[in-house]
């Protein structure tokens, strides 16, 4: 059973080895390359809480993917420390569609997704309609403060924000069960199934995943109004990450939804203008 598009709905543009950085133009040929690869037809680039050699700034990836139809650009918010994003700016390229979305990296960055702070961001993303995407959960870092990306406080700006669609990344990893509650009770709740292992899955991991995703579809009801596929990649091999979709055995019409319909209506993606696809390699 194969969909009618693909989208990836989280990729990064980062370094994460200093033994393998390179410059930020040979990522984004690697990225189409493996997208060729794996028959994905476009990809959500998110850019960082940080801007260093390893991190590029949504003006660096402006320059490089803007107005590409295979590329939705969501910016990162950088919200602590001495360079935060300014929102005046943020808010000049989501008013002109350079930016389709915001991401929030609670922990990493040292607040909690329902630090009240982040209204004036909420407002933003309220006024043109754009989603906030959320990193929720396991943080691969020591400095980070797990408890601040907890999905649960989700739930607090879900209900305080109803005019703001906000996106769990990662299902809120390990408390999927959580995350399930949270999706289920908000309609203006969604989540992408991103960054579950690092690189590729053991047999076991995959088996454990796999197991308690279903769980969670199984307590939503209707998973495919609201979960949206998505890699995490360069930290995830894109290819066998690929597999998760056909383990979690949605029907014709959940796939469809999960694969790409929620994506392209959530980020407003043109599924008409894209390239036809090249032919995957085996
Ligand atoms: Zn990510």
């Amino acid at each position: 059973m194969e969909p009618r598009f693909l989208i990836d709905a989280h990729v990064h543009l980062n370094n994460y080895h200093e033994a393998t950085r390179r410059p930020t133009v040979e990522n984004v040929a690697e990225l189409f390359g493996q997208m060729d690869l794996c028959g994905i037809d476009h990809a959500v680039v998110i850019s960082s809480y940080k801007i260093d050699l390893d991190r590029p700034s949504v003006e660096e990836l402006l320059k490089l993917l803007s107005n590409n139809p295979r590329i939705t650009l969501v910016e990162g918010l950088r919200w602590r420390g001495d360079s935060r994003t300014d929102l005046y700016s943020l808010e000049t390229r989501i008013r002109e569609h350079a930016v389709k979305g915001i991401k929030l990296y609670p922990g990493y960055d040292h607040y909690a997704i329902n630090d009240p702070s982040l209204e004036t961001v909420f407002r933003i993303a309220a006024k043109y309609d754009v989603p906030v995407m959320i990193h929720t959960g396991d943080t691969y870092s020591r400095t980070a403060k797990v408890r601040q990306a907890h999905p649960l406080l989700v739930d607090d700006i879900a209900v305080d924000y109803p005019d703001v669609k906000f996106v769990m990344c990662h299902l809120g990893n390990p408390w999927f069960q959580d995350a399930a509650e949270v999706l289920y009770k908000n309609e203006n709740v969604f989540a992408d199934i991103s960054g579950l292992v690092l690189g590729e899955f053991t047999y076991e991991f995959e088996r454990y995943v796999a197991m308690r995703l279903k769980e969670m579809i199984a307590y939503m009801g209707n998973p495919g109004k609201q979960l949206m596929y998505g890699s995490d990649w360069p930290l995830v091999t894109m290819k066998p990450y690929l597999k998760l979709l056909t383990e979690l055995k949605f029907d014709a019409d959940q796939l469809e939804n999960v694969a790409w319909r929620t994506a392209a209506t959530l980020f407003r993606i043109d599924v008409d203008k894209l390239p036809p696809r090249v032919a995957p390699q085996p």
